[in-house]
């Protein structure tokens, strides 16, 4: 290919996308280079049970697609995206048939968690009254604190593990499984130091801007982000592999939306060995084991919550919980792992034929497990949902290897880019004043393997872009 171009993307993942837009809004020519037949990386839409029936085969609900300050600005509604909001963000349901609920509104949660009414409020309402006051330096590469009181405040809670924090905020049982339920969406074990932040801005989202998923599948997210990119005259390349950075179009810069393993295996970035052997230290997360269901109805939850919550985490007891987070990082498995269920044709009739649904749902396994999960999920989903089995017309699953080949940056199942610890949570994927930057001064890193690292929210690409224009095209920063 002759064509000269300022910028070339090497995946169109979301943070593929989102640097491509960026650098697109600017004025620059780019084209993005994708090895699918299709775009979105693992945000991809897909009939893969019966005919009729579309499931999201990575992520499913984005509330960071609706809260990202790069996302949000962007005229995506005028390009075919229209986001549903389930009447409850996500609930949590227990053995007894009771269910935890995490409505919008902060004060209604809280009334649920009895004596745990007062405590969560005040952990809560703090965040969300600041979160536009912290959001950027919590999206964003490690800078200096915009506020630095209130990321001070926010680092006090955000940093202790996610056992500390339920154990000094809580007394109820449930209030504690309820907070696990958003903490383990980080992968790390709920003893680990910072897991708590994953579940107080999850949580933060679900207050400030719901659950939200795009109407006919999240793929319909990808397509309005390209169809705004092709509008700004940006190109993409379908079937496009890409193994060594010399095969490209001449560019002034290349940005890649890989993870440090692919990255190196790449011919033609002139790394020198010292970058080589710390980005071979990258740490990659535990896996995802993966299942999807074509359903005859919806999933009969006993709790009425649960029946109206776009997304349903499962773990039926604390220990329980801590348990199958631990496991997948200590060589066992756990009979009851902790689930996280999405049912979005309960809110979304284009989702399944008439009067039929769909439901999604992983649990987290050890790297690179081959090992089938099915019948686990099931078990837990039934016991919130007795009848659930007999309502399962078909499904698909797909292990970590399995997930591997559908997108090769989900590295043993890992659907983050790398372990989000707090070694690798705001340094990723080595410590270096730009993240996004390598030895290379043509070559960039624009994927979740970078700050602020898993989630459809595009500020990795985005933060990629804006230091690709401050070292490439000063005047159009
Ligand atoms: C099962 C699952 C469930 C998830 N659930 C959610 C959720 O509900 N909400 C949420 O916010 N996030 C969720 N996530 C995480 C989210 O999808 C990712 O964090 C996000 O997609 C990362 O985007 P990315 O652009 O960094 O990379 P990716 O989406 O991984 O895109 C990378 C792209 O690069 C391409 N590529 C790789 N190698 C090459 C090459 N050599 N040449 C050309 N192209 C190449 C790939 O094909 C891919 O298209 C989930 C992920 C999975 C897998």
């Amino acid at each position: 290919m002759s064509e000269q171009y300022d910028a070339i993307i090497t995946g169109s993942g979301s943070n593929g996308l989102a640097a491509a837009i960026h650098l697109q809004q600017k004025g620059l020519k780019t084209a993005i280079f994708e090895q699918a037949s299709s775009p979105g990386g693992s945000t991809r839409t897909e009939e893969v049970t019966l005919p009729g029936f579309k499931h999201d085969i990575g992520s499913a609900i984005l509330p960071m697609g609706v809260a990202s300050p790069f996302f949000r600005n962007l005229p995506l509604e005028k390009h075919g995206l229209e986001w549903i909001y389930p009447d409850i963000p996500y609930s949590h349901p227990f053995a007894d048939g009771t269910a935890l609920a995490c409505f919008e509104d902060i004060d209604r949660t809280a009334a649920q968690l009895y004596k745990d009414e007062k405590a969560y409020k005040q952990l809560f309402k703090p965040i969300v009254e600041k979160w536009s006051q912290i959001e950027n330096n919590l999206l964003g590469p490690l800078s200096w604190p915009e506020h630095p009181i209130e990321l001070l405040k926010f680092g006090f809670k955000a940093l202790p593990s996610a056992k500390m924090l339920v154990n000094h905020y809580f007394k109820e049982e449930k209030s504690k499984v309820f907070f696990y339920g958003s903490a383990a969406h980080s992968t790390l074990p709920l003893q680990a130091i910072a897991s708590a932040s994953f579940g107080l801005v999850l949580s933060t989202m679900a207050h400030k801007y719901g659950w939200p998923f795009p109407k006919g599948g999240a793929g319909k997210f990808v397509e309005a982000l390209l169809s705004y990119y092709k509008s700004l005259g940006g190109e993409l390349f379908l079937n496009r592999k890409v193994e060594d950075v010399n095969e490209l179009p001449e560019a002034k810069a290349y940005l890649f939306d890989l993870t440090p393993k692919q990255l190196l295996k790449l011919k033609g970035t002139d790394f020198p060995s010292l970058y080589r052997k710390r980005m071979g230290n990258y740490k990659y997360g535990a896996g995802v084991f993966k299942v999807d269901w074509a359903l005859s109805e919806p999933i009969p939850f006993t709790n009425e919550k649960c029946r109206k919550s776009g997304t349903v985490h499962l773990g039926f007891s604390k220990a329980e919980m801590e348990e199958s987070e631990n496991s997948i990082h200590n060589n066992r498995v756990s009979d009851a792992p902790y689930v996280l269920l999405a049912q979005h044709s309960i809110f979304d009739d284009t989702r399944a034929p008439d009067n039929k649904h769909t439901a999604w749902a992983y649990c987290h396994v050890q790297n690179g497990s081959t090992a089938d999960f099915t019948q686990q999920i099931e078990d837990q989903i039934e016991k919130a949902a007795p009848g659930f089995k007999d309502c399962i017309l078909a499904k698909t699953t797909m292990n970590t290897q399995q997930l591997e080949v559908f997108n090769p940056n989900i590295i043993g199942g890992d659907i983050n880019g790398g372990k989000q610890d707090i070694t690798q949570l705001f340094t990723r994927p080595i410590t270096q004043i730009s993240p996004y930057s390598t030895p290379n001064p043509k070559v960039y890193i624009c994927s979740s393997s970078t700050p602020p690292g898993g989630g459809v929210h595009g500020m990795c690409g985005y933060s990629a872009a804006k230091k690709v224009l401050k070292d490439h095209f000063e005047d159009l920063k």
